[in-house]
């Protein structure tokens, strides 16, 4: 049965997340030859809706409003319901990302959805969607379908892979007008912290430390060589703990999910906590002393040695390449 999905496009810093663009493909997949329609909220969203039709979005609604600069759960579940009311999509597509992760719960609770959270994969069987999702830490995978109503999806960064940008496609662009009332919180301010500047949970390459890197001056080595890389820095709950790094970059069960194409762990040791936030990267390099670390069990290449000894190594690589 052919089907009408809304995507809920995510902007960070005035530009458009990939994982919008997976969410497009995702989309079309469970519209299954229906109409994807693809909303972009913020205050003004510009040119984004002209690049989201180049990745396949058939129609795209613009929701502009002054509040929805910034993320609030307020304004975004109220305009996300508003659209739903004049699209009437059978099924929504967002990005699990602390967004998706806030919001969705509560439109699926407002509106009695299904809701298939954290999906790494999607397939159809008798036209009908099914949903791979990692249970149990990441140890297993369950497949999931939703057999009435409409269905709320959030899909898991770097999993899905975006249709291939066609930039001659050219698409309907509307807009629907919301109404945004009674907030309980406003934005007055945002101070950013400066970072290496590459998205941790979308990056294709994630550097991370642990507890094995022993000082936040240790980690410096390692944004250096994130940065040769064009990596993101990451890190296990023990560096964090201990004050090297700051708890944005926490990696695993209580901390953010990564599926980059290359992971390097340097001095993480492999608890289970860990790997249920890393596990499904794509190749996994790990460094550490200890020859029994429980991370050479899911490393695909592993290095029984110093970091302290192959991270300059690695730098002079790198810089001389
Ligand atoms: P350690 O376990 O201390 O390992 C350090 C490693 O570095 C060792 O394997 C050692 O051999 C190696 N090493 C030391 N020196 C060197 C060197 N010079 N060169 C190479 N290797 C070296 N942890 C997370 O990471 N993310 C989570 O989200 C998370 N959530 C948790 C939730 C709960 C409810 C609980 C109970 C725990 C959670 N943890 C989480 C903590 C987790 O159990 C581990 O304690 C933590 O991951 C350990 O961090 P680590 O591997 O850096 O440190």
């Amino acid at each position: 049965m052919t089907k009408k999905v809304l995507v809920m496009a995510e902007i960070r810093d005035g530009e458009l997340r990939n994982v919008s663009f997976e969410a497009v493909a995702c989309a079309k997949l469970i519209a299954n030859g229906g109409e994807v329609v693809a909303a972009l909220l913020g205050d003004s969203v510009g040119e984004m809706a002209n690049t989201l039709i180049q990745y396949g979005a058939d129609r795209i609604v613009k929701v502009e409003h002054p509040d929805l600069k910034g993320y609030t759960t307020d304004a975004y579940q109220q305009a996300i319901l508003q659209v739903m009311d004049v699209e009437q999509p059978e099924s929504l597509v967002m990005g699990h990302t602390a967004i998706g992760k806030d919001v969705t719960p509560r439109i699926a609770a407002k509106l009695s959805a299904g809701l298939v959270s954290d999906v790494v994969n999607v397939e159809l069987e008798g036209g009908e969607p099914v949903f791979t999702r990692p249970i149990y830490s990441g140890k297993a995978f369950e497949k999931k379908q939703v057999e009435e109503g409409l269905i709320l999806v959030t899909i898991r960064p770097n999993n899905i892979i975006p249709l291939e940008r066609v930039e001659s496609l050219t698409g309907e662009i509307d807009s629907v007008q919301v109404e945004i009332k009674d907030l309980r919180t406003v934005i007055k301010d945002v101070v950013k912290k400066a970072t290496g500047g590459v998205d941790l949970a979308e990056a294709k390459v994630v550097v991370a430390g642990g507890r094995g890197v022993k000082s936040a001056e240790g980690f410096k080595q390692l944004e250096e060589l994130a940065q040769l890389l064009n990596a993101a820095v990451g890190a296990s709950r023990g560096a964090c703990d201990a004050d090297y790094c700051n708890y944005s970059l926490q990696i695993g069960q209580t901390g953010k999910v990564v599926t980059p194409d290359l992971y390097f762990a340097f001095g993480i040791s492999g608890a289970i906590q860990h790997l249920a936030g890393m596990s499904n990267s794509k190749v996994i390099v790990a460094v550490n002393k200890d020859p029994e670390a429980p991370i050479f069990e899911v490393a695909d290449y592993g290095i029984v040695g110093d970091l302290f000894e192959v991270v300059p190594l690695l730098l002079e690589e790198l810089k001389g390449a």
